[in-house]
């Protein structure tokens, strides 16, 4: 591809200086775009219509001198010549921002290096030009930081601030360059008109001013430092809470620091707003399922006397809806219960106790329970144990929860004439042969889980939408389940499928590790709906 050709404007005055460039072009086959005026005035109406590379102008003119050109063009490097032994001039010229200068002798030798000083301005032009844009897009990328940035030198004097700072502060920041950084982000002691940053006694123990001075002692960044000032916003005392992060810079060969100074007043008032509301929420919740409790507890006292005769005789239309109430009542209690139960684990307030246990003594005792509920299921339930099974370490009363609401659940979700088949076994290492972790599944024969609801199960209060008659239930039963396994360090694995049956594998640590899950906030707004 050919070059494009280099665009020279030549202002000069001296038609035999004209007609000498233009001879030694042609001579030395320099193909440059050359286009000549002899005045300032005529160089001016020049450039308004046309583009140049470069200007090469006479110093002295009819109309001025290259300074009066310097002034009026900024963007096109100029090289200046000038007669011979006018030095000062061309210092004068160059201080006013002119690239370069030539002077004229009278062999005019002056144009052999014309065109090398050309060759080099604008190869300087370029680097200047790419040095400038990365400089602009260094400031657009500071302004948009969504945080606050400061620099500050060794003397605490403020050398950069960002858009964002002015945001943090809700003040004008083009004027605090130069000034004490104290000045610049409001410090804890330059509240209410006093001076911050050294020239107030109680600078020593602002915590702004010991992280800069730590940083620049250390060298070493400090991050999310804490301070909650009070400002004057507005005519009204604010307090406001600020993260401080103060990073070490080497600029211009000096020590610097970066503040980064991020407004968290709204986080850390939203985090307050919602822990409060949790406790609330918790508290509430608490409450209101024991006191439901007691006249639960009358209810259901009542409706047994009824329905026992103990306080007279009642027909079959009276006792079929006393069950209905009796049935419900006991619905209500066992809703009271997990909702609780659940709370309690999601606040992290339910601690496990736990000891060197039986699995199988666990199934023993659920199976003495859950038989009768079985039988009225018509459902049979068997289980399979492993004598070979070593204890493990976990609470058992917390296991005996896991496996009575499994079971329950197989019971419920199976037809009659299913079955429920109850195993307890260890996973052995396939290399070794050790125990890594204890079994516990329950695999019924009943309706199954589609696919799509498998990932959901846990939830609390998801259930199985299905058709005919609704099959009752809390929906928290899992949710507490999954939670009581998680605190023991342990999963769950479900295999199901529609109209055949499903089976729940729990799997537990022979060693019981404290997991983070113990100390979980939670409660879903949900819990609230069904409360009230
Ligand atoms: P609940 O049983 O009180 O509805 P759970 O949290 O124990 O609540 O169970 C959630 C849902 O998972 C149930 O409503 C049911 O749709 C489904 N489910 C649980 N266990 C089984 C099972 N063994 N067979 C079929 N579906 C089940």
């Amino acid at each position: 591809m050919e070059e494009s050709k280099c665009k020279i404007l030549l202002i000069e005055d001296d038609i035999v200086d004209q007609m000498a460039l233009k001879r030694f072009l042609s001579t030395e086959k320099l193909s440059y775009d050359l286009q000549i005026c002899s005045s300032i005035s005529q160089a001016m109406e020049t450039l308004e219509t046309s583009q140049f590379d470069i200007i090469v102008t006479d110093f002295s003119l009819g109309d001025g001198t290259a300074i009066d050109i310097l002034n009026l063009v900024k963007d096109i490097p100029i090289i200046i010549t000038t007669g011979a032994g006018d030095e000062d001039v061309a210092v004068k010229a160059w201080k006013a921002g002119a690239y370069d200068y030539l002077s004229k002798d009278c062999n005019r030798e002056y144009l052999k290096v014309l065109p090398k000083t050309i060759e080099n301005v604008i190869k300087r032009k370029e680097i200047e030009d790419a040095l400038e844009r990365k400089q602009r897009n260094l400031e657009a990328i500071f302004d948009a930081v969504p945080v606050g940035l400061l620099f500050a030198d060794e003397n605490f004097l403020v050398t950069r601030a960002n858009d964002a700072i002015t945001k943090v502060f809700q003040k004008d920041y083009s004027h605090i360059i130069g000034k004490k950084i104290g000045e610049a982000i409001d410090c804890l002691n330059n509240v209410l008109g006093q001076q911050g940053c050294g020239n107030n006694p109680e600078c020593a123990s602002c915590i702004i001013r010991k992280n800069i001075n730590n940083t620049l002692a250390n060298f070493k960044p400090m991050y999310n430092v804490e301070a909650h000032p009070t400002f004057l916003i507005n005519n009204k005392q604010t307090q406001i809470w600020l993260s401080i992060s103060v990073v070490p810079v080497i600029v211009d060969n000096c020590k610097h620091v970066i503040v980064a100074v991020d407004d968290i007043t709204e986080r850390k008032q939203a985090e307050e707003k919602v822990r409060e509301t949790m406790e609330l929420k918790s508290q509430f919740i608490s409450t209101v399922s024991h006191e439901l409790r007691t006249p639960m507890a009358a209810m259901k006292e009542a409706i047994a006397l009824v329905l026992d005769e103990a306080v007279g005789k009642i027909n079959d239309k009276q006792r079929k809806f006393l069950d209905i109430a009796s049935r419900n009542v006991e619905r209500l209690g066992d809703l009271i219960n997990d909702v609780l139960d659940f709370q309690k684990l999601e606040a992290g307030k339910m601690n496990l106790d736990i000891k060197q246990n039986d699995i199988n003594q666990v199934v023993s005792e659920v199976y003495e329970i859950m038989v009768l509920f079985a039988k009225k299921h018509k459902v049979e339930l068997v289980t399979e144990l492993d004598t070979m099974i070593p204890q493990a370490q976990f609470d058992k009363t917390k296991m005996i929860q896991v496996l009575t609401n499994l079971i329950s659940n197989a019971i419920k979700f199976t037809p009659e004439n299913g079955k429920v088949t109850v195993r307890a076994f260890p996973v052995r290492d396939s290399d070794n042969g050790n125990i890594l972790e204890l079994a516990l599944s329950v695999s019924d024969t009943g309706m199954g889980i589609p696919q799509e609801a498998i990932s959901k199960i846990f939830d609390r209060f998801y259930r199985v939408k299905r058709e005919g008659k609704e099959i009752q239930g809390t929906g928290l039963g899992l949710a507490i389940v999954n939670k009581i396994i998680t605190m023991h360090g342990g999963r769950i694995d479900i295999e199901s499928q529609v109209d055949k049956g499903t089976t729940f594998t729990v799997y537990l640590p022979m060693e019981h590790k404290v997991s983070p899950e113990n100390v979980s906030v939670n409660i879903d707004n949900k819990l609230e709906k069904i409360i009230t």
